[in-house]
C-alpha cells in the first residue's frame, strides 16, 4: 500500500480511536502520514495519537487547553493550535483521506473545509448532512471530494447500491437495533436515566450517539442522512428494527430483490472499508458464525414510543433548513436531558421547535445553517425551561 496523507477530525472520540486501529492494521506510519488531527478536551489522548503517528499538526477545539497541549507535545516537532478556527484550518490542510468524526453540528464547518480541499472524505459526522445536506453535497462536488459514508447503515448501503442504475432502486431499508429501551413501556421510558440511555446493547459508541440510539433520534438523523447521501425521495427511506445489528442495512430494487450487507457490529469494518476503498484489505475483525447466530429478528418500529422517526419524515418532507432545526433542537434537548427534562420530553421539545420555526427556508449557505441551528437551540431551550420549571 502506498503512503497516504491522512487527517482525522475528532481523533479522540470513539470513531477517531477506531480509525487509529484501522491505520495500525494497515501498517501505521508506513501506510499513513498524519497531516493533522483534532480533539477537544482529552488532551492526553490527542497528544498520544500525535506522538504515535508523528502528526504534523494537533489541534484542540478548546482554546483554554492550548497550553496543556503545547506542554504535552513539547519537543516532538508536532505543530500545536487551538480553537474552532484552528480546527477548520486543520481540516483545510491538503490530504488524500480525511476522517470526519467530530460529534454534532460543530463538525459542519470543518468537514466543509475538508470537502473543499478535494480529499476523500470518510464521513462519520452525520449531523453534517442532517443540518447542511444540500450545502455539503454541493461542497463535495465543487471541491472534487469523494464522499464515503462511515455510518454503518450508510456504509452498508454504499456497498450494495448500484449507483449506475439509480432508477432501479426502489427503497433503502435502514436497520435499527432499537437501542436499550427497545422493549420498555412508555412509563418506564419517561423515568429513564442518562446511565440507562447510554448503555447500548450492541455498539460501543460516544455518549451522545448512544442516547440518540435510545430515543431513536439516531435513526431519525440517519434517515435524513440517507436521503442526502443517496439522492432519495423521503418515501424511499424505510426503517426496520433488527435487534442483533448483523444486517447493517439493505437496498430494495424495482424487481423485488433486496441486497444486504452483513457483519459483526464493529465500526472498524466501515472505517476500514472507507480507508481501503476501492480495494478490500484483510482486517482482523470478528467473522460471522451463522450457525451460532441461528436467527435474525425483525419488527416494525413503534412510532408512539419513538416519535423521532415521525419527526424525521416531517423534516425530510419540509426539506431545506428543517434538518438543521431538527438537529439543533435535538442537541439542545439532549443536553437538557441530563437533569432538566425527562427522556420522552426530548422529542416533545424537537417537535415544538420544528413547528415554531416553520416554514423552513433553503439551506444554501453555511450562515443559513448556522443561524437555523442557533434559532433552534434558542426555541428548544424555551421549551426546556417551560418543562423544567
Ligand atoms: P465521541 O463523543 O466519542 O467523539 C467526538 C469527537 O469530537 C471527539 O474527538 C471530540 O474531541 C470532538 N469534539 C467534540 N466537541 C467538539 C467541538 N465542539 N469541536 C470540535 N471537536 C469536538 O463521538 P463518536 O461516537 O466518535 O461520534 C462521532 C461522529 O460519528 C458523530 O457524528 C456520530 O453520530 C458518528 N457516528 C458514530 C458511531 C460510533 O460508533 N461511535 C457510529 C456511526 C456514526
Ligand atoms: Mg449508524
Amino acid at each position: 500500500m502506498t503512503l497516504r496523507r491522512v487527517s482525522i477530525l475528532g481523533v479522540t472520540g470513539s470513531i477517531g480511536r477506531s480509525t487509529l486501529d484501522v491505520l495500525r492494521w494497515a501498517g501505521g506510519r508506513e501506510a499513513a502520514r498524519l497531516v493533522a488531527i483534532t480533539g477537544h478536551s482529552n488532551i492526553g489522548a490527542l497528544a498520544q495519537a500525535a506522538r504515535e503517528f508523528g502528526a504534523g499538526l494537533a489541534v484542540t477545539a478548546d482554546p483554554a487547553r492550548y497550553l496543556d497541549l503545547k506542554a504535552a507535545l513539547a519537543g516532538t516537532g508536532t505543530e500545536v493550535a487551538a480553537g474552532p478556527e484552528a480546527v477548520i484550518e486543520a481540516a483545510s490542510r491538503d490530504t488524500d483521506w480525511c476522517m470526519a468524526a467530530i460529534v454534532g453540528a460543530a463538525g459542519l464547518a470543518p468537514t466543509l473545509a475538508a470537502a473543499a480541499q478535494g480529499a476523500t472524505v470518510a464521513l462519520a459526522n452525520k449531523e453534517c448532512l442532517v443540518a447542511g445536506g444540500e450545502l455539503f453535497i454541493a461542497a463535495c462536488a465543487a471541491g472534487g471530494a469523494t464522499l464515503l459514508p462511515v455510518d454503518s447503515e450508510h456504509n452498508a448501503i454504499f456497498q450494495v447500491l448500484d449507483r449506475t442504475r439509480q432508477s432501479a432502486v426502489e427503497r433503502i431499508i435502514l436497520t435499527a437495533s432499537g437501542g436499550p429501551f427497545r422493549d420498555w413501556d412508555l412509563a418506564r421510558m419517561a423515568r429513564a436515566t442518562v446511565a440507562e440511555a447510554v448503555a447500548h446493547p450492541n455498539w460501543d459508541m460516544g455518549a451522545k450517539i448512544s442516547i440518540d440510539s435510545a430515543s431513536m433520534f439516531n435513526k431519525a438523523l440517519e434517515m435524513i442522512e440517507a436521503k442526502h447521501l443517496f439522492g432519495l425521495r423521503p418515501e424511499q427511506v424505510e426503517v426496520i428494527v433488527h435487534p442483533q445489528s448483523i444486517i447493517h442495512s439493505m437496498v430494495g430494487y424495482v424487481d423485488g430483490s433486496v441486497l444486504a450487507q452483513l457483519g459483526a457490529p464493529d465500526m472498524r469494518h466501515a472505517i476500514g472499508y472507507a480507508f481501503h476503498h476501492p480495494h478490500r484489505a484483510p482486517m482482523p475483525v470478528e467473522r460471522l458464525d451463522f450457525a451460532r447466530l441461528a436467527r435474525l429478528d425483525f419488527r416494525a418500529p413503534d412510532e408512539v414510543r419513538f416519535p423521532a422517526l415521525r419527526l424525521a419524515r416531517e423534516a425530510m418532507a419540509a426539506g431545506g433548513l428543517a434538518g438543521a432545526v431538527l438537529n439543533g433542537a435535538k442537541e439542545a434537548a439532549l443536553e437538557a436531558f441530563a437533569g432538566r427534562i425527562g427522556f420522552l420530553q426530548m422529542a416533545d421539545v424537537v417537535d415544538e421547535t420544528l413547528s415554531a420555526l416553520a416554514p423552513h427556508g433553503p439551506a444554501a449557505t453555511l450562515q443559513d445553517v448556522t443561524e437555523a441551528d442557533a434559532a433552534a437551540r434558542r426555541v428548544a431551550l424555551t421549551g426546556v425551561r417551560a418543562r423544567a420549571a
